[in-house]
């Protein structure tokens, strides 16, 4: 018996998981459910995150949380509850598998089995924003080699189990070269290690419309945060309804298991909605807690349903559907259907090695020989029509140690020395001291002297980046025209 944490949300979360749980208990899975409150009712009790204390010590104690969709109440001050669940149990990877169910679900892509495997808790959603000038607002995008290491192993680990045969890596390395560049070069790295797995990277922009146009080219896809996000709603909407979607978030120590889609207040207490997505993240979790007999069981007789045409509204269409129902109806057709395979359908069969916890892990570096051999300055300016060579000829006249202005950039474009006068700039400048070949490692105390000179020039520095080398390599991004 395994302890599991449920919560039933909002809307039709309440009802598509009373569908959920009860073909599980039905097919004999071995759970013993205790039971939260998260949502709209806690945020409005005063709870920011959603959740109660309570409920964190009931996760704390099961650490598998099987969540129904909730409402997050309009107005600011309430934090995403998702957010936060993924990053306080750190469930660093989001698991989506998007499957085709053709012709018993309409879709324009018959031939569909792909699983995304999105990076949960890094890049530009680690939320740290700062607006720095009147004009311009920034968001830190973080891409770390352990978060890296442990998803990109985690997609070829996946795979493994599944016996699946490709691994492909998105990314936008041909413009972020630093950050999506450590996730494509990791990805190279990992995939050696798995020379039976198929490997290939995608530039995200032509990789995304080939997904939306070819999907049946795709196997495992890995991809950062941001990307993931958005590509796995389009492959599970793809598929013929986003309502099909089912997704595991895991972590070392912690897994939760939820629909992918929301709680659909419209649709609420009417018994209409389709319990499908949290019980396909349901079944992720009995294979989870090493139960994938049952998980084999209900996924079989979930394909059988769909197969015999017993749909609930969203999938409901004349001529392919036989039976409309509604969302116990669908779980009593379910029920009825335990035992049996689908017989079009190719039925799922979880083998002993699909049991197993998948988890990536991530090696631990050598810390580089590292030297400072500049630093970027971020100036908010708006002074003399906004002309950079007004700008440069005040910073020429600082220098500490081997740190003197080399070039100032506009929204990362060279505007100083010899701009373009047709550059566009706004009233952020970032303003780079080095030596003329970036290669004289100097001190902090030369960025401190060097500010403490600008400061008292009457300037407003945002910020300051060091400039760095890590073993000799560059740390940093050339300026575009640099
Ligand atoms: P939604 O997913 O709730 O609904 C989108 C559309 O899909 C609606 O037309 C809805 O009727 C339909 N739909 C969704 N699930 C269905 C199902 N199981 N069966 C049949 N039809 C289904 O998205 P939304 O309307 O943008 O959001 C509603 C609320 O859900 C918001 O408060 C949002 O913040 C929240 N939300 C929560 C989660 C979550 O808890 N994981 C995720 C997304 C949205």
């Amino acid at each position: 018996m395994t302890n599991i944490t449920v919560a039933k949300g909002d809307g039709i979360g309440p009802e598509i998981m009373d569908a959920t749980l009860k073909i599980m208990e039905a097919a004999g899975a071995e759970i013993k459910v205790e039971t939260i409150d998260i949502g709209e009712k806690v945020y409005l009790q005063g709870h920011s995150s959603g959740m109660a204390p309570e409920a964190w010590e009931s996760l704390r104690r099961t650490k598998v949380f099987l969540k129904a969709p909730i409402t997050t109440p309009q107005g600011g001050g309430y934090k995403s509850l998702n957010v936060t669940t993924r990053k306080t149990l750190g469930l660093y990877a989001n698991v989506r598998p998007c499957i085709s169910y053709h012709p018993y679900v309409a879709t324009k892509h018959p031939v569909m089995d792909v699983v995304i495997i999105r990076e949960n808790e890094e890049d530009l959603y680690a939320g740290i924003e700062h607006q720095q000038t009147d004009e311009v607002t920034q968001c830190l995008k973080l891409i770390t080699q352990p978060g890296t290491e442990k998803i990109i192993r985690f997609g070829f680990e996946y795979a493994k189990a599944y016996g699946r045969k490709k691994v492909t890596c998105f990314t936008k390395d041909n413009i972020m070269k630093l950050t999506d560049g450590l996730f494509h070069s990791t990805f190279d790295k990992v995939a050696k290690e798995y020379p039976d797995i198929e490997s290939e990277h995608w530039i995200v922009d032509i990789g995304a419309a080939k997904l939306a146009d070819t999907p049946e080219n795709f196997d495992v896809i890995v991809m950062p945060n941001l990307y993931g996000d958005i590509l796995s709603d389009v492959a599970a909407q793809i598929t013929g309804s986003v309502g099909l979607g089912g997704s595991a978030n895991i972590g070392a120590e912690y897994a939760m298991f939820e629909a992918i889609h929301g709680s659909a207040p419209r649709r609420a207490g009417q018994d209409m909605a389709n319990p499908s997505g949290l019980l396909l993240g349901a079944i992720q979790m009995l294979v989870y807690i090493g139960q994938p007999q049952v998980a084999q069981k209900i996924h079989n007789a979930w394909l059988r349903t769909m197969e015999d045409g017993v749909h609930t509204y969203d999938l409901f269409k004349e001529g392919v559907s036989t039976k409309k129902v509604g969302t116990s109806g669908f779980a009593d057709a379910v029920i009825e259907r335990l035992g049996q395979e689908p017989q079009q359908l190719a039925p799922i069969a979880y083998s002993a090695g699909t049991t197993h916890k998948i988890q990536g892990h991530f090696d631990k570096l050598e810390p580089a020989k590292k030297d400072l051999v500049g630093v970027d300055i971020f100036l908010h300016w708006n002074g003399e029509d906004r002309d950079p060579n007004v700008l440069g000829d005040i910073l020429s006249k600082f220098t500490s140690g081997p740190f003197s202005i080399q070039l100032i950039t506009n929204r990362g474009v060279k505007v100083y020395p010899n701009g373009n006068p047709e550059t566009f700039c706004t009233d952020h400048w970032r303003c780079r001291f080095t030596s003329k070949k970036m290669d004289q490692p100097s001190s902090y105390n030369d960025v401190l002297a060097l500010s403490k000179m600008i400061t008292e020039a009457g300037l407003d520095i945002i910020k300051t980046e060091n400039l760095c080398r890590f073993n000799g390599e560059l740390g940093f991004s050339l300026g575009q025209g640099q």
